[in-house]
């Protein structure tokens, strides 16, 4: 910083006066001259348009192929409450809208997956629509949304509802505060879509004929306990916003919220969460008052010189449409700043030039790719977790096709409240028996943590080693004790 530097007070927004339209060069630009090949240099070969493809979207009205919106107008199409009114929120109105699209055998397997599945039903027309109905058994986005009798597998035996702890480290209803300085505010149990690996499927939707939930309503007098709560903890800088799913809060909830965390003293940054733009980014286009509300919070945020972001959830690069391609550039020009999240699933993401896809769509849509999460434990949804070792083979294959403040870290959150953990970061992996131990130093330096491989990725002796409960706790014990032993000296 240079010596002359005057003191923050005197240099703000409030004293300079507000910048309302950016200053052009005053000076004309100079042209782009033609390119001439300098003898003598080597010049990399042109490349073939599908190394582009990220940045090349459908401009079509591409809904109309599913016969119930064969008729639907750009201008309905994009209209939130329509994609409100016209979701899917049962099985049985799920199923009717693919009959004669699905194969019946689809429907019939369908059927069968809703009565098993510990998530509720709710798919917007936008989400539908992008499915491949000619193919719904090997879909991305099928497997993610709609469960399938005939691919349920048994659920690990390591695993329970809320394999994550998150209820056990909130001093209050709907806060999980486990690192020293963040903490996620669980503001509202209820989401646009339902996603069949909800981690948090103990709380968010409604019950089902399997689970009886923690409700987390969106409550005033829980979020005034919450805010208290983080009032009294100055060591909280950084709160996440998130659910359920913030999309479903009014834009008053949206500006109360937001400027309620902002004006405590010790918040820094808080980020709202939100799956939104992934499966309806029509209501940023068309609810102005919701985009106003995150816009004034994010303006709001830096008067105060605090950090105010989205993190969003995308998954497969298909979910990226020229919809999305316009509601987050009008995101862009409000400079509100977007990350991603994205969960590694089997058959879904789980290869090479899809995680490679996704992450440069994502860069064209002015969203960084900022974690991949490995699957968690989570009930009813074994058939779309994946080992750690793959989250390490593509995060190999991923690092370098962009820039590095691009690429994602390749994340596991452990079982039993270690946090998250640097994929690569385990003491101790048996990939035969499926099992990795971590520690998590700023959350307990003592304990440890494990992950678990699905079983079904596994060799069968190891399957049936697994079906035998006094051999399962004989191959934990075994990885607790090499852990320890390697700990630190990886
Ligand atoms: C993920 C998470 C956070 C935020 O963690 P970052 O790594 O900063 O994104 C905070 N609290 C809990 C309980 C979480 O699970
Ligand atoms: S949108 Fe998020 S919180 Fe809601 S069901 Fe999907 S993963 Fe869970």
């Amino acid at each position: 910083m240079s010596e002359s530097a005057a003191p923050n007070q005197t240099l703000s927004i409030a004293t300079v006066g507000r910048i309302s339209a950016p200053q052009p060069a005053s000076d004309p630009l100079p042209e782009i001259q033609p390119f001439k090949p300098l003898p003598g240099r080597h010049v990399k070969p042109p490349v073939a348009a599908s190394a582009l493809r990220h940045s090349a979207f459908d401009e079509g009205l591409f809904w109309q192929r599913i016969p119930a919106y064969a008729e639907v107008d750009t201008a309905t199409f994009l209209d939130f409450r329509w994609q409100g009114r016209h979701s899917i929120t049962s099985p049985e109105k799920l199923l009717a809208a693919i009959q004669g699209v699905a194969p019946a055998e689809f429907v019939q397997d369908a059927a069968r997956g809703f009565g098993r599945s510990p998530m509720s039903v709710r798919v917007t027309p936008y989400l539908l629509s992008l499915i491949d109905w000619s193919d719904p058994y090997q879909d991305p986005l099928r497997r993610q949304f709609i469960p399938l009798g005939s691919q349920l597998q048994a659920d690990h035996p390591e695993l329970t509802l809320d394999s994550l702890h998150e209820q056990e480290d909130a001093p209050v209803p709907g806060l999980t505060h486990r690192y020293p300085d963040k903490a996620l505010f669980l503001a509202l149990d209820t989401c646009p879509v339902y996603c069949r690996f909800c981690t948090r499927s103990y709380a968010v939707g409604l019950d089902t004929e399997l689970v009886d939930k923690v409700h987390l309503n969106a409550d005033t007098a829980r979020w005034d306990q919450i805010l208290a709560y983080i009032a009294t903890r100055p060591e909280l800088e950084d709160i996440v916003l998130s659910g359920g799913d913030v999309y479903n809060l009014p834009a008053r909830h949206i500006r109360m919220l937001g400027e309620r965390l902002l004006h405590l003293p010790n918040i820094r940054r808080i980020r709202f969460a939100t799956k939104g733009p992934a499966v309806m980014p029509q209501k940023l286009l068309t609810d102005q008052e919701w985009t106003r509300a995150l816009c004034d919070v994010v303006a709001i945020g830096r008067q105060l010189r605090k950090d105010v972001v989205l993190h969003t959830h995308f998954n497969h690069p298909r979910e990226i449409t020229w919809i999305t391609r316009d509601a987050l550039g009008l995101l862009a020009e409000f400079g509100v700043h977007i990350r991603n999240q994205s969960v590694l699933q089997y058959r879904v993401n789980d290869n090479v030039d899809t995680c490679k896809l996704l992450v440069k769509r994502l860069g064209a849509v002015g969203v960084h790719p900022y974690y991949v999460y490995v699957h968690d434990l989570v009930k009813g949804v074994e058939d779309l977790r994946t080992t750690l070792q793959k989250a390490i083979d593509l995060e190999k294959a991923v690092r370098g096709v962009t820039a590095g403040f691009n690429t994602p870290t390749f994340v596991v959150d452990t079982l039993g409240g270690g946090g998250k953990r640097d994929a690569h970061s385990y003491d101790f992996y048996d990939r035969d028996s499926g099992i990795a131990v971590f520690s998590s130093p700023n959350v307990d330096p003592e304990k440890q943590f494990y992950f678990f491989d699905p079983i079904a990725a596994l060799q069968p002796n190891y399957q049936a080693r697994w079906a035998d409960p006094v051999e399962r706790e004989r191959m934990k014990a075994k990885a607790s004790v090499m852990a320890r032993a390697l700990r630190g000296h990886r």
